[in-house]
């Protein structure tokens, strides 16, 4: 009864869209999206599973299906800026196969929000990166995209009001872990930078991310700024480009590479938060 509530509900706000957009364009990449699926469902229905012999063990590997199992889910969500001019602009980006891009979703400016990919499948958003030792984001996490041209947008209250609904219910259904909510540029430091100058501690009221606290404790003198990164998730490779994403994310008023004693408390903060 309930998802059928849900399916009315769906329908008749993708029927407003419809109506709004006045002509649907998106005929022929829904059908794409759609044999796409029914390909990846032949590929979980075969049994024995097709393409997943051991390497070498060729008359010792036999197949019995299990009555107990499900489909895998995200641990993980990233939060992306479109630098993007437009709602329509994000879903051609994300209708033409040679950009390679997607995410699950995309939220606009007045508050509509777009599934692209369905939550069990595996969008195309965050690319080559580390996070903790998760380096297969795509394959762990969903991919919201917020539609800001990453200058000079603002974040409108319609469209963060729609990102914590969103959150919320993806949280709940997916039993994400509240430090699991991060940002592309958390995961790729110096390739990526959004989402730029966002709202993450509105966020983090709400359950949706870490924060630091009000009053912060001074830093021990033995400290590593290293160590207090490498602990938070940043990947330590190129540390000057770990620093900038760090404070993208949790300082965002100045992103030199260098630690102040300020940002310093921060992080020893959100360091404690993590261990
Ligand atoms: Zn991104």
């Amino acid at each position: 009864m309930k998802s059928h509530k849900f399916s009315i509900v769906f329908l008749s706000s993708a029927l407003l869209f419809l109506i709004a957009c006045s002509t649907y364009k998106y005929k022929a990449t829904d059908k794409v999206y759609k044999n796409n699926a029914k390909s990846f469902a032949k590929i979980i229905a075969a049994t024995p599973p097709k393409n997943q012999q051991i390497d070498s063990l060729f008359n010792e590997q036999y197949f019995v299906g299990t009555t107990n199992m499900g489909i895998r889910k995200a641990n993980f969500v990233m939060i992306h800026h479109t630098a993007q001019d437009s709602l329509g602009q994000t879903l051609r980006t994300f209708t033409i196969p040679r950009t390679g891009t997607s995410s699950h979703y995309v939220v606009s400016r007045d508050g509509k929000v777009v599934q692209m990919v369905n939550d069990y499948l595996r969008a195309q958003h965050a690319g080559a990166g580390k996070w903790g030792q998760v380096t297969d984001m795509n394959s762990c996490s969903i991919g919201i995209e917020m539609d800001n041209n990453g200058t000079t947008d603002v974040w409108t209250d319609a469209q963060i009001t729609s990102l914590c609904a969103l959150l919320k219910t993806l949280k709940k259904k997916y039993s994400i872990p509240t430090a699991n909510f991060i940002g592309h540029a958390d995961f790729a430091p110096g390739r990526k930078n959004d989402p730029k100058n966002f709202p993450w501690k509105t966020l983090a009221q709400q359950g949706y991310g870490l924060w630091y606290d009000d009053v912060l404790d001074s830093v021990p003198e033995n400290f590593d700024p290293m160590v207090g990164l490498k602990v938070i998730g940043y990947n330590l490779q190129r540390p000057n480009y770990a620093i900038e994403a760090f404070k993208i994310h949790y300082i965002q008023s100045d992103i030199t590479p260098i630690l102040t004693d300020f940002d310093k408390r921060v992080l020893y903060n959100l360091y404690k938060k993590n261990l």
